[in-house]
């Protein structure tokens, strides 16, 4: 299922994007010591109370834009809102309650969302008293937060998970079908590609009985084995929307996302790698998808330019040196097959399963390799390891004092992992746990 959307909504300077940073900084937990990694983003996966879900930063949306920028401001945010399952309208202790926090009120209600209101800065105990006045705006859940002191954000986050509708059983898929998602910005090419793919491989099948189909989604036959194109509806549906497009867009790629094994991100050659595409993949390799990277319209590349441009993308592109790479052109079929080869490859790869032995052995390796250094007068050391059950893309390492991890360790393990068993185009996660008891070979049992 796609996790559910909260957005922050708010008046600039109330401080959303110290609270997204805030909520981000404490549930973040996983390891990834990429570079490219930042902590100010507009969209955030966080796990809390067994729930996974997006929040989104409106930014710039407020509601206080003054001229005429007004009404588009207006715009996005009804669109933000619309979009969400769960409003939190954030709202400032100290300026009390202004016309302008009626009327996002009145928005939230006339959108019929659920809505937490957040009184924010409220630093201290003592200003406890400034959120009564809240209490007349008729919201039933207000919670006090101070976003810079990291007060009340547990308490935020359950009157949050409280809102969220319940959620649904998964759509089931057929016994070994690989779910492929085709995303990118708007224009990069994806339904021309979806199409190219369809015709060449006419047998879209209807759903195996007992399974149930998103009916956003596509189901073919591709070499014998059942591939789900995951929303495809979402694809063609050319949106008519004009503010806030880049938005509504990278949100609905990051829920695809989140419903299939490999995200095939399709860029724009005569527009590629903008920030956009990297905020995707970056979702794509922090949500452990597989990832095949598609460089369309490459008929519109001169070909004595081709050597600069792929150059170019690897250099900008660096953090996914992991991934296959392809050229192609959508409009006029040009190794568009290479695609779905592909990701029926990746999908191979991210499925493969090592045995304890031999995860333990591959670490071992790597550290004889190349050992961690010292941290001061002591240095990590990993004592065993192994490979996720359910997600196999990650590694948990059992190690003497996860403390001791130097920082770009877990990305020479990754490589170092690459090297000696492939995982093309498949992020891998690092967990460093503190390693207790051994586990006895059965319990171990891979
Ligand atoms: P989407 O918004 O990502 O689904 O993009 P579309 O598939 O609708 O394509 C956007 C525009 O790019 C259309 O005018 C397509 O004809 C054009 N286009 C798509 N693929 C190619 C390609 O490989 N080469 C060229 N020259 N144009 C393409």
């Amino acid at each position: 299922m796609s996790r559910p959307v909260v957005a922050l909504v708010g008046r600039t300077n109330v401080g959303k994007s110290t609270l997204l940073n805030r909520i981000l900084g404490e549930r973040h937990a996983v390891v990834d010591d990429s570079p490219n990694v930042t902590r100010d983003r507009l969209i955030v996966p966080v796990t809390w109370g067994g729930r996974d879900i997006l929040v989104v930063d409106t930014g710039g949306w407020g509601l206080d834009a003054v001229s005429e920028l007004q009404l588009k401001v207006k715009h996005q945010a009804e669109l933000a809102i619309a979009q969400a399952d769960v409003i939190m309208l954030v709202v400032a202790a100290y300026d009390g309650v202004i016309p302008s926090d009626q009327e996002a009120v009145s928005m939230v209600r006339a959108a019929g969302k659920k809505c937490v209101l957040v009184v924010n800065k409220v630093d201290h105990a003592l200003h406890e008293s400034l959120v009564s006045d809240f209490h007349r705006l008729g919201v039933d859940s207000v919670v006090s937060v101070s976003a810079l002191h990291n007060r009340g954000i547990d308490e935020l986050m359950d009157a949050v998970v409280a809102k969220l509708p319940p959620a649904e059983p998964p759509a089931s898929y057929p016994e070994g079908s690989i779910r492929l998602a085709i995303v990118g910005r708007p224009n990069a090419g994806k339904s021309t590609l979806l199409n190219a793919l369809l015709n060449d491989e006419r047998a879209i099948v209807d759903a195996t009985p007992g399974t149930t189909r998103d009916p956003l989604d596509a189901e073919l036959v591709w070499q014998g084995r059942r591939l789900v194109l995951v929303d495809t509806a979402g694809i063609r549906k050319k949106s008519h929307v004009t503010y806030g497009v880049d938005y509504f867009s990278v949100l609905r790629a990051l829920q695809a996302i989140d419903r299939c094994d490999v995200a095939i991100l399709v860029l724009d050659a005569t527009e590629p790698a903008t920030a956009q595409d990297v905020t995707i993949a970056r979702y794509v390799r922090e949500a452990g998808r597989g990832l095949v990277l598609v460089v369309n319209k490459w008929d519109l590349v001169p070909p004595d330019h081709r050597d600069a441009h792929r150059d170019w993308m690897k250099r900008k592109l660096d953090f996914l040196s992991f991934v296959p790479l392809l050229h192609v052109s959508a409009k006029e079929r040009r190794h568009v097959k290479s695609v779905l080869q592909k990701a029926f490859e990746v999908s191979r790869a991210r499925e493969m399963r090592l045995s304890r032995t031999a995860v333990d052995a591959a670490i071992k390796e790597s550290v004889e390799r190349h050992a961690p250094p010292m941290s001061g007068t002591r240095r990590l050391d990993i004592v065993w390891a192994h490979q996720d059950d359910v997600e196999t893309w990650k590694f948990v390492l059992h190690v003497n004092d996860p403390a001791l991890v130097p920082s770009n360790y877990p990305r020479y393990l990754e490589h170092d992992l690459r090297r000696q068993f492939g995982f093309h185009g498949v992020p891998l996660l690092f967990e460093f746990v503190p390693a207790g008891r051994r586990p006895r070979r059965k319990e171990a049992a891979a």
